[in-house]
């Protein structure tokens, strides 16, 4: 029986709908899920640019998926038929290398992207790994909860690993990734200031959980913020002037990248040294802390901000994303 996707045919191009064929027989350990919602995360839009070499086409983007399991594999023991289940960027690993032992199964050499060099989650159908698949807390709706399965977990963990509560974080980019970063700093008890190019933003990103918003074009206050943050967390995409984040940190601070920005980071030796900084990176999160993240946000009402198109205005809602007019997270409903 044949599905829906979206696809693009070749690198930057808008999507087109084809048709894929559903498997006869899953493997031992698969799941079929009926994708209810997918979230558009800017690494999708990476992928149809093929940003990172790594693209093959047609390319069916998607992976902040939520949905149905409809059909498993014979060893599927984690999960059942008709269980709500999300999956995000990672959807399989060896699981049984020393990265996957510790809870690290981003770090996996085995490493299985959702949407490189398979369909992704802009379809009607999504196969993965069960052991990839988490269930859904109830209190979550799908539209909020498929953002958090990429974007989420992509914030949640350098924030639980490395921010304490009263620290002063800052996040940078008050995007998909970044406004889940100020709900979580905001319930881990932080002293959160979002800074953002949008002036726009201020009234929302305050809703959220700054308690702070400084527009980053205003050297006059940035440099009032000199010396000040425990931890500085960039979601964007772009690069930037990276001594200038980094002077902003305090002694003993970060500054943590998870943003995709192409560039490279040049900053003065003694910054690092004198001032006893460090600059880090991260993807994702591993199982755990997935599960972790996900009860946390049931927990404490974090919950991605979705701005929720058809499937069928997959190109409208790219769009969107890639002009930063999105509030805070594209999701496309498929069913
Ligand atoms: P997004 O929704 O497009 O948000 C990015 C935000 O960055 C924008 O809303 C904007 O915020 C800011 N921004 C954009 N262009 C900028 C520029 N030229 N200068 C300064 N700020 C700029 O994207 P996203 O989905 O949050 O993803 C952000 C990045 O994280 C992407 O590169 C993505 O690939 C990456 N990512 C990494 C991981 C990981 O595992 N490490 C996981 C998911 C995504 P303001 O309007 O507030 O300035
Ligand atoms: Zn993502």
């Amino acid at each position: 029986m044949s599905f829906r996707a979206y696809a693009a045919p070749a690198a930057g191009k808008e999507l087109e709908p084809i048709q894929l064929e559903r498997p006869s027989e899953l493997g031992p350990f698969d799941v079929e899920i009926l994708v209810e919602c997918c979230g558009i995360c800017h690494s999708d839009i990476h992928l149809i640019d093929n940003d990172w070499r790594i693209s093959s086409y047609p390319l069916i983007p998607g992976h902040e998926v939520v949905g149905k399991i409809v059909r498993k594999g014979a060893l599927v023991q984690n999960v059942k038929e008709g269980d709500r289940v999300g999956v995000g960027w990672q959807c399989a690993s060896c699981l049984a290398c020393e990265w996957c032992e510790r809870g690290e199964e981003p770090a996996c050499d085995h490493h299985v992207a959702t949407c490189v060099g398979r369909p992704g989650g802009y379809a009607e159908y999504l196969l993965a790994d069960s052991r990839f698949a988490f269930p859904i807390p109830e209190a979550l709706p799908s539209e909020s909860a498929a953002p958090l399965l990429c974007g989420g977990i992509t914030v949640f963990t350098p924030l639980s690993r490395f921010a304490s509560p009263s620290d002063r974080v800052g996040v940078i980019g008050i995007g998909g990734l970044g406004h889940l970063a100020l709900q979580f700093a905001r319930a881990m008890g932080c002293e959160v200031t979002a800074f953002s190019t949008s002036p726009s933003k201020e009234a929302e990103a305050k809703r959220l959980g700054a308690h702070h918003f400084v527009v980053s074009t205003d050297e006059k206050a940035m440099k009032a913020l000199a010396n000040s943050f425990d931890l500085i967390l960039s979601t964007v995409t772009a690069d930037l002037n990276w001594p200038m984040w980094l002077s902003l940190v305090r002694k003993h601070g970060r500054l943590q990248l998870v943003g995709a920005s192409p560039g490279n980071i040049s900053v003065p030796v003694m910054q690092l040294v004198g001032g006893q900084k460090t600059i880090s990176g991260t993807i994702i999160g591993g199982r755990a802390g997935i599960r972790k993240m996900l009860a946390f946000a049931a927990r404490h009402g974090v919950r991605a901000q979705a701005e929720v198109l058809p499937l069928d205005r997959v190109n409208e809602a790219v769009a969107r994303v890639r002009a930063n007019q999105a509030r805070y997270r594209m999701v496309l409903k498929v069913q």
